[in-house]
């Protein structure tokens, strides 16, 4: 057997612990993938309110962690526990940074702290793994997104020969490169850095410090969560400012697809559906259909029902299908929307229902049961994003038999196959401009493929076939990791506290 690999893995989120979106999913289920291979991972997070909740008993195991922040200490205390799938993980908990409603921010806006809550956050990981190095240290520790960007920073420079830290490895992953952890210069003073990195080569951007951009800089390896996407952010039109630096680190970026956790989303099994089914048995698929019909109030009609559930945010793109709806309801389509987020996309679309009652089904709000019976329910799930770095939405639908329409772009033009009718081949539908004809176009090649019964099941048979579990990218990353692993140093003497 390969040998095990020891990884801290760490992150502001892992779901079900706490979450806001995509990352939270992806560092609840990796880690427990890694294990599922024989590695030992951990996690490292912030004691967010609210996680004693879902995770085992925590206990302190450093009541009193002095963390160097500019010229002070700040306090905070190192706590573990399990997640609810018995991944251990370790709290760094910091009452006035974590103990609050949300994790970045509340409805008005982000924390106007959030730099020193994460600089605290980064340099308080590092000092944690000296304090555990007698009983436990990893062999590399994986950062995500620009909550971590820091650690890698402070390894190849304040801790660069560190007797513990020096010969630890650093991966990054982008899970979203529109966010960046952007701050004013004045708190580079807190990072405990030299000016001599606020250069446009170091932290620096347009005058300001990006901490996703230290990461990206000093990572021994960068990882993003598709192939596509690995590409677009070298381009200026995805690279949000940053497709130089990513570009001069194209050799150590690689794109792995995220999963999704196949205990969880499986139409045999999920108790939200009014009845179980799966791609030997898809007799179960008409009835969910049938009880979303009337649960929508929506007509009994031939054509295919085309689902979103999606934030309703820029990127998703969810205005393009607001100037193509009337050509999708004249093809057959029906149309469902369950969403939340911008206000003038939420009123937009309540909108469109009440002109096409009986067509067009829109719920605003975030409701988990109702996702499982739209995807369960649906015919369609359509992705009309500008960019996606990966996006589950997809995978979710092809798992319960709703065939993927999306545009080619980011983790979308990797995960869903064009449909060929003649080879039976293939799992969806795809279009490349971001152009409402373009998508209704689309819409219509599923539309028609959907009045050949026999055709249509072939196709829904292909998605349901495929397989998104977190297996095989879980590998791929133990592959990764393998390749920045660096000869340990002497073991260090143990430190008193
Ligand atoms: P992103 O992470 O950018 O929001 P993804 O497609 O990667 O997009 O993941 C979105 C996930 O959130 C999917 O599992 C989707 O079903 C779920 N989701 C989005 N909006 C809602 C909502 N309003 N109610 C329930 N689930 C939602």
């Amino acid at each position: 057997m390969a040998p095990r690999l020891r990884i801290l893995v760490a992150a502001s989120e892992a779901a079900p612990l706490a979450k806001t979106g995509g990352l939270g999913d992806v560092m609840g289920a990796l880690p427990r993938a890694l294990r599922g291979l024989g590695h030992d991972v951990r996690i490292f997070m912030p004691r967010h309110r609210g996680v004693e909740a879902h995770a085992s008993e925590i206990r302190t195991i450093v009541p009193r962690l002095a963390v160097p922040l500019g010229d002070r200490m700040v306090e905070g205390a190192l706590q573990e526990a399990e997640t609810p799938a018995g991944v251990p993980v370790y709290f760094l908990a910091q009452d006035q940074y974590f103990d609050r409603d949300g994790l970045y921010g509340t409805a008005d806006g982000d924390y106007w702290d959030n730099c020193e809550r994460f600089v605290f956050f980064c340099r308080g990981a590092l000092e944690s793994l000296i304090e555990l190095a007698d009983g436990w240290r990893p062999q590399v520790i994986h950062c995500n997104d620009w909550q971590t960007g820091l650690i890698p920073v402070y390894l190849k420079t304040l801790y660069r020969d560190h007797p513990v830290l020096g010969t630890l490895a650093s991966v990054l992953t982008i899970h979203n490169l529109a966010y960046q952890g952007v701050f004013w210069h004045y708190d580079m003073a807190m990072t405990g850095l030299g000016w001599d990195l606020f250069t446009p080569a170091g932290l620096e951007f347009y005058g300001k410090i990006n901490l996703l951009k230290g990461g990206l800089v000093f990572s021994d390896l960068l990882t993003t969560v598709s192939r596509t996407y690995a590409e677009e952010i070298r381009t200026p039109e995805l690279g949000n400012g940053l497709d130089g630096v990513l570009e001069e680190r194209a050799a150590d970026l690689h794109g792995v697809v995220n999963g999704i956790d196949y205990e969880l989303w499986n139409p045999a099994k999920d108790p939200a559906l009014p009845r179980p089914y799966s791609a030997d048995e898809p007799e179960g698929k008409a009835a969910c259909r049938e009880t979303l019909r009337r649960e929508l109030g929506l007509e009994d009609a031939p054509g295919p029902i085309v689902a979103m559930v999606a934030r309703l945010v820029e990127q998703k793109g969810l205005d393009l299908v607001l100037a193509g709806l009337s050509s999708m309801l004249d093809a057959g389509c029906q149309v469902v929307l369950l969403g939340s987020g911008e206000p003038h996309l939420e009123e937009a679309w309540a909108h469109a229902a009440e002109r096409h009652p009986g067509r067009v089904a829109v719920r605003l709000g975030y409701d988990t049961a109702l996702a499982s019976r739209i995807y369960g329910g649906a015919d369609c799930f359509l992705m009309p994003s500008r960019y996606e770095p990966c996006g589950l939405g997809q995978l979710i639908a092809l798992r319960y038999g709703a065939v993927p329409i999306v545009r080619r772009t980011g983790g979308l033009a990797d995960t869903v196959k064009e449909f060929d009718a003649t080879r039976r081949s293939g799992t969806g539908f795809l279009w490349d401009a971001f152009e409402a004809d373009a998508m209704v176009d689309a819409v219509r090649r599923a539309a028609g493929a959907h009045r050949r019964p026999e055709l249509w099941s072939a196709l829904v048979r292909n998605g349901m076939t495929e397989d998104f579990s977190w297996d095989a990218s879980a590998r791929e990353y133990a592959l990764l990791y393998k390749k920045v692993l660096r000869p340990a140093g002497p073991r260090p003497s143990r430190r008193s506290r």
